[in-house]
């Protein structure tokens, strides 16, 4: 029996970096929020190198940009890579892009215990109702309506919580995310990590010196990221074969996988492993490689990991939850806003604007990454893969940093087969998008990829409007009949001209 219920506009389930941004950019429109968090934070997570999008764009918008300033976290210029064709290993520079120079740091190395916190009480001081060590255990369904959620308090009494909408963003080990559908593993990245901390680990030299470096070697690849002056991040990722090593046999696996990578090896050389602590262990994580069918469903709505996540080579985990983050709680925003006088199109057509830019992001990622493992191509090829997966009109080695930076231009798009199919149709609405659903299937090829092409055009908008209060005016739609974020860039509006249908 439920000891008592409460009421919210939305229930967030999680209090990482999806949840914290979905629930802060929701009660900044002044909706009631409750923020379930299972853990008393501080707490350990993986997911250490963020991307400029989310360091310039999203605390931007959330208004801690000074805060993680002051957290003096180590300042990611950009990647140093030993990998592809070559013996020379190379870097890239956020700051060879002009949209990612100037004084603030383009993007931070950090300690996810104290950047989590500094986005948890940030969602606090915005009027979220935070209430940690309060585990969700299941979903309120009436009439194929989420209406809510049960959960347990830190008594240990089971109780309800009543809401219009419920964002799931409580990461990979999501218990309700089934309901919107089922999470679909990759077949391509199906790969195992290993991680540990290290005390002492050499540094590259000025100014690179705060970059991610990866190293691929005969069994996988590297990372080794810098957290502070002395600890760094270090994981190795490999084939699923050794996901059957014992918890036991962790560190020697560890040790072994070091010793065959000379330049990780150096590094480590004079270091030692850190072995108490919330860094004292050598984790691993597997099947971390998939997307949810669907990311929403009727009064539910999936960010971050409870969605999907690809792989750790390019730090675009925390980039992913956060841009779902602000994408659901502009439609959330939207459909809270009572005098749409059609709710239900209301509905269908944000949930499945947020569904569309979403997938296009996980896609554009996905794609760049099944070619980057291609470890026989070289620098030049990454360069112009970037630009052909982006549609970027810039020069190849600048598509590439902006990608990267995850403020890409988009202008084109060659999905696999598989996941245009995922993509092609799940999630729009019949009234938004009459062209997709009514056309012939011999025409359906073309058309969907005109419609990616013009999905595409999104391109880097949402940092432009953290960094420049971008005006609604230079919004365009990414597609036909298609939504553009409005003037606060809080909720979605008509685009000039009105909706298409
Ligand atoms: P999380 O940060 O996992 O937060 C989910 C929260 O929900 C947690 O606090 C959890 O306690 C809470 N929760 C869970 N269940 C419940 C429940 N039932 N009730 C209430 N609360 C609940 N990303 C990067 O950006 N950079 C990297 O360098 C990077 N490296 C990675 C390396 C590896 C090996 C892996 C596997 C991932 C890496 N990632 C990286 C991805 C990154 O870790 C995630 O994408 C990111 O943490 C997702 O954020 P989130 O808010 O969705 O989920």
């Amino acid at each position: 029996m439920c000891r008592s219920d409460m009421t919210a506009d939305v229930v967030v389930i999680g209090g990482g970096p999806g949840g914290s941004t979905a629930a802060t950019l929701i009660a900044m429109k002044g909706h009631r929020v409750v923020l379930l968090e299972k853990e008393q934070y501080p707490i350990y997570k993986i997911g250490e190198s963020l991307l400029p999008s989310t360091v310039r764009g999203i605390c931007g918008l959330l208004g801690v940009t000074e805060e993680i300033k002051a957290a003096n976290f180590v300042v990611k210029r950009g990647g140093t890579f030993h990998w592809g064709k070559g013996l020379h290993p190379w870097t890239f520079s956020f700051s060879s892009s002009p949209r990612m120079e100037g004084e603030n740091a383009p993007a931070y190395q950090v300690e996810r215990m104290k950047f989590d916190l500094i986005l948890l009480n940030n969602a606090r001081r915005r009027g979220v109702d935070v209430r940690e060590r309060h585990i969700v255990t299941s979903l309120s369904i009436e009439e194929g309506r989420v209406t809510g959620v049960f959960f347990t308090d830190p008594e240990g009494q089971s109780r309800f919580c009543s809401a219009r909408f419920v964002v799931d963003a409580s990461g990979w080990q999501t218990r309700v995310a089934n309901y919107a559908g089922r999470r679909i593993l990759s077949e391509f990245f199906q790969n195992v990590a290993l991680f540990g901390y290290y005390h002492c680990g050499m540094r590259l030299d000025p100014p690179l010196d705060g970059n991610i470096l990866c190293v691929a070697f005969e069994d996988g690849w590297f990372w080794y990221i810098p957290l502070s002056p002395s600890l760094t991040s270090v994981g190795v990722v490999v084939g699923k074969q050794h996901a059957r090593i014992p918890q036991p046999g962790y560190s020697e696996a560890m040790e072994q996988f070091i010793y065959k990578c000379p330049p990780i090896r150096s590094l480590l050389a004079n270091a030692e492993r850190i072995t108490e602590g919330p860094y004292g262990q050598i984790r691993m994580r597997t099947d971390y490689s998939y997307q949810n069918a669907k990311f929403w469903s009727p009064g539910l709505v999936l960010v971050g990991d409870s969605a999907c996540f690809i792989d750790p080579v390019f730090s675009s985990g925390v980039h992913l939850a956060t841009y779902a983050a602000l994408l659901a709680a502009r439609s959330i925003n939207t459909c809270l806003d009572n005098s749409c006088p059609d709710q239900e199109l209301r509905e269908d057509a944000c949930f499945g604007e947020f569904e569309a830019r979403y997938r296009r992001e996980y896609a554009r990622f996905y794609e760049f990454l099944v070619a980057f493992y291609d470890t026989n191509n070289d620098l030049e090829s990454y360069y112009w893969h970037a630009k052909r997966v982006t549609g970027s009109q810039e020069a190849p080695d600048r598509a590439f940093v902006e990608f990267l930076g995850g403020i890409g231009e988009s202008k084109e798009l060659v999905f696999d087969a598989a996941l245009t199919g995922v993509i092609g149709t799940q999630g729009l609405s019949r009234a938004l998008f009459p062209e997709m659903w009514g056309v012939p299937a011999a025409e359906g090829g073309d058309r969907r990829r005109l419609f990616f092409t013009e999905l595409l055009r999104e391109g880097s908008q949402m940092q432009l409007q953290a960094q420049e209060r971008f005006v609604q005016e230079s919004q365009q739609p990414l597609f036909r009949g298609g939504l553009v974020p409005s003037a606060d860039g809080l909720l979605w509006s008509m685009p000039l001209g009105g909706l298409v249908l």
